[in-house]
């Protein structure tokens, strides 16, 4: 509870009332938000799942084909796959073109990261590196642009934070809810909840194909040495209230 003092002044005289106010309550019964200890900086918070912290990647299918040095992978030889399925989730994958520059265009660094396998964050040496918007680094690939471009010079380690929400189908296949991704690039917005469209083929436009809850995470190989180290993923917990009658 508490006092509100509330003043008008009307012809020189001012007439003051105390108003009696009361917190409103929703009456939802929230759970406490689970504490979670955050990462220091450039470790994962408390309860990710670290799918690559620089050993090996024993959790990926395809792993072995990836050359491991000084706590990173470098893509080479084919994509490579989780072994464990998600759906909706917080990913963070941290990555970097070579720092020599060959190629131009989707040539220079390219790679990606795929959510269940089908949805693609364009991975791309963007750096005074022209090409088609909606394939530069930050892209939801062939579906929308970064709203900028927050690339890093060639070699530079590079961040992305990406919360991914599934899209949901249901028993008959028929599209419920778009999938739906906002990405951080270097810690700059570049994805605002973009919905996507479907999947994010280069030689097709994007449609939506009923796919299973759960799926593994992709990592591109391009024909461009990419590394990559510090992966990790929460998955994004439900938080079921009580609400009152
Ligand atoms: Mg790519």
């Amino acid at each position: 509870m508490s006092l509100r003092l509330s003043c008008i002044t009307l012809l020189s005289l001012s007439v003051c009332s105390l108003a009696i106010s009361k917190e409103w309550v929703s009456g939802i019964v929230w759970p406490e938000p689970k504490r979670v200890e955050p990462g220091t900086l450039g470790n994962p918070p408390a309860d990710a799942v670290v799918l690559f912290d620089g050993q090996n990647l024993a959790l990926w299918n395809g792993g072995d084909k990836w050359k491991i040095e000084n706590g990173y992978a470098i893509s080479q030889g084919g994509g490579i796959s989780t072994k464990e399925v998600f759906g909706d989730c917080q990913l963070h994958v941290e990555w970097a073109t070579p720092d020599v520059v060959s190629g131009s265009g989707q040539g220079r660094g390219n790679s990606g990261v795929y959510l269940m396998g089908k949805y693609e964050v364009q991975v791309l040496d963007s750096f005074d590196n022209p090409t088609y918007f909606d394939g530069q680094a930050g892209s939801l690939y062939k579906t929308k642009p970064p709203l900028v471009n927050a690339s890093r010079k060639p070699g530079e380690w590079q961040s992305y934070d990406i919360i991914f929400h599934a899209p949901r189908f249901d028993e008959q296949g028929t599209l419920l809810k778009p999938g739906t991704l906002t990405v951080l690039h270097n810690g700059v917005l570049v994805q605002d909840h973009t919905e996507l469209l479907g999947t994010t083929a280069w030689d097709s436009p994007p449609v939506y194909q009923p796919h299973a809850e759960r799926l593994p995470i992709s990592l591109q190989f391009h024909g461009n040495p990419v590394r990559f180290r510090n992966i990790w993923l929460r998955e994004i917990p439900d938080m079921v209230a009580q609400r009152p009658e």
